[in-house]
């Protein structure tokens, strides 16, 4: 695999479900990939990439992009309290907006920045009790209030039970996007991003089949 390939069937993929392959963006997935890896895709000029983890993002990519120039970052993983600030300054989406709490710190310090990055909420479409996500019937009242905070909401995000077929949750997802007037839907990973972009998908969130498997521990 590789990025040429996956960029290609991303766009086939948009082409099949009759939308503009440039309404969907590849984000790749680089968290614990080692630097030569995320280095060669940097090469090869893609520019949108994903991470999970404030602190691990934080060194990798004031690295790279003394390096590369400007990178577009987006935050895909869980966000606490107390790293809000440090991941408002570094990502230029967070993905993972998923409680009150969160929403009212950011909106605290974007008054006192004058920024924020794009922010979707993740909905826990499969409600499972481990997820991060917000529950699908307590989404309205967190998308009215990062509303109500003057948050830039731009979407929703979901990441569907690994041992379910993920379409359902993916139609789930986009019909409550669409009935909040919301554009974007972070949804599809490397197993399944060509049925999120048939279902709407417009950031789909892709590591391994970029990257590889994963190196870790
Ligand atoms: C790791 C991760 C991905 C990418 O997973 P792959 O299966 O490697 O494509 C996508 N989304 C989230 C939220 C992740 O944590």
């Amino acid at each position: 695999m590789g990025l040429t390939e996956i960029a290609d069937r991303v766009a086939q993929a948009a082409e099949r479900a009759g939308r503009d392959p440039a309404s969907v963006r590849l984000i790749a997935v680089s968290k614990v990939q080692p630097e030569a890896r995320v280095a060669a895709v940097l090469e090869e000029g893609h520019r949108l990439f994903g991470e999970n983890r404030v602190q691990e993002a934080e060194g990798k990519w004031a690295a790279f992009r003394d390096r590369f120039g400007p990178v577009e970052v987006h935050l895909i993983g869980p966000l606490q309290t107390n790293k809000a600030r440090t991941a408002m300054a570094l990502f230029d989406a967070i993905h993972t907006l998923n409680r009150s709490k969160l929403a009212a710190t950011l909106a605290r310090i974007a008054d006192e920045t004058g920024a924020c990055p794009d922010l979707f909420v993740q909905v826990n479409t499969g409600d499972e009790s481990q997820k991060a996500g917000v529950s699908v019937s307590d989404a309205p009242a967190l998308i009215g209030e990062a509303r109500r905070l003057s948050l830039p909401l731009v979407g929703l995000m979901c990441i569907p039970p690994v041992d379910q077929p993920p379409g359902p949750h993916f139609a789930l997802l986009a019909r409550m996007a669409a009935e909040h007037g919301l554009e974007g839907l972070s949804m599809g990973m490397s197993g399944d991003f060509e049925e999120a972009i048939a279902h709407g998908a417009t950031h789909v969130r892709v590591g391994s089949a970029i990257f590889g498997e994963r190196v870790t521990g």
